[in-house]
């Protein structure tokens, strides 16, 4: 009997293969400290399936054993000047909006807390943190300052033995996409929610639309389990007991953000129309190979011309291309701005990290970078380096 891989959103087993990247590695922001060991860091097979019921996108292989680590981990996006204008503007309007004025505020997997204390500061809120890897030392070392009359840390899993705490206004960003069962994780959350009525909860995830129809491949990491489209994001909340009240693309299509309540009993499940969607992922597959072709050959010709190459960027998606393509005798540094980073070495692949500063000894031919959007960025950066480098967009 052929084995089904039942949607782990709406539990549907009619699920469609349509992609795998082999041996990923499993972790895209574990730094590790010499070349040898990070070729041999942890990977797993990502096999995307899509589901015709709800929309959702999964990696069927997923498997959350791999996914314990103790070697340094590192995704602070708190260097990207882009992201925190961001994160300031979205914390302005939740407070706006929700009237967030003197309430408690509960952030699952708050990291850091620097979402978390920029609501609470611009609301005069009351805020609890929980992440059970929150390191209270971290936050002194990077400046931060925590208010503790304000907001407070529970470095463990939210759960229902925390259903006493009180939330007005419940946030999770960037969590639930590395759930194994986000089903259940949504569960959890309503029941922990219980019958106070007037609780908001508000997620946001990466959005599969962007993945599909950008041509993102680079996105596909095994870290994220799911892929939540507005149709999956909006029938995971309806099916977990939560009446949606908005679901939006944000950070320039990047993101999904969904703002939920306590549903009334008998909340209906949506019945969304998911065949645009389905046409996005049939031709996924077919992109995604014609792309990764395309960086083949230019691989190929860059080591044949005996080109300096390098990468920009050593987060998840400069990762997602080092190991996708046969870069290690072709591209020979990464260079990255988070100083955290430096003098480490890319998981699978192997290259060194190194600062924007080490690049005028190096004297790059080819600069390889992740992001369209910041293609004027680098060529400035460069050019004050001294250096005039062709920057190809991957
Ligand atoms: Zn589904």
């Amino acid at each position: 009997m052929t084995p089904t891989y039942p949607c782990t959103v709406c539990g549907r087993p009619e699920t469609v293969h349509f992609m795998t990247m082999p041996q990923m590695p499993v972790h895209c922001n574990v730094l590790w400290p010499t070349p040898a060991g990070a070729r041999q860091a942890p990977r797993g097979d990502i096999q995307l399936h899509f589901c015709p019921t709800c929309g959702h996108v999964f990696n069927a292989d997923f498997d959350p054993a791999l996914m314990a680590y103790d070697q340094a981990y590192e995704n602070s996006l708190h260097f990207s000047d882009r992201f925190q204008q961001y994160a300031t503007a979205l914390a302005s309007d939740l407070v706006a909006r929700y009237g967030l004025q003197g309430k408690d505020i509960v952030e699952i997997g708050s990291g850091q807390g620097d979402f978390l204390q920029l609501l609470c500061e611009l609301g005069q809120n009351r805020g609890v943190g929980f992440d059970p890897s929150y390191d209270p030392g971290a936050v002194r070392a990077s400046g931060g300052q925590a208010d503790p009359g304000r907001v407070r840390f529970v470095p463990d899993f939210y759960g229902a033995k925390y259903a006493g705490q009180p939330a007005d206004f419940i946030v999770c960003r960037h969590v639930l996409e590395h759930i194994e069962d986000p089903a259940g994780f949504l569960r959890l959350v309503r029941g922990a929610v219980g019958p106070r009525e007037a609780t908001i909860v508000f997620f946001e995830v990466p959005n599969v639309l962007f993945t599909l129809r950008q041509q993102g491949i680079w996105d596909i990491i095994y870290e994220h389990c799911s892929y939540f489209s507005p149709h999956s994001l909006a029938y995971a909340f309806a099916q977990a007991g939560f009446e949606v009240l908005r679901v939006a693309e944000t950070f320039g299509g990047q993101f999904l953000t969904i703002e939920a309540r306590p549903a009334p009993a008998g909340n209906p499940l949506p019945t969304p129309n998911t065949s645009d969607l389905a046409a996005d992922v049939a031709q996924f597959g077919r992109l995604y190979h014609d792309k990764v072709q395309t960086w083949q050959q230019h691989l190929d010709e860059m080591a044949q011309s005996g080109r300096r190459v390098i990468i920009w960027g050593a987060g998840s998606k400069g990762v997602s291309f080092l190991n996708t393509l046969p870069t290690q005798d072709v591209v020979a540094y990464a260079v990255d701005i988070n100083p955290r980073k430096e003098g480490m070495h890319v998981a699978g692949s192997g290259q060194q990290i190194v600062p924007p500063t080490f690049l005028p000894g190096y004297r790059p031919d080819n600069v390889i970078i992740m992001n369209a959007n910041y293609i004027d960025e680098i060529g400035q950066q460069l050019a004050a380096l001294g250096l005039s480098a062709a920057i190809l967009v991957a």
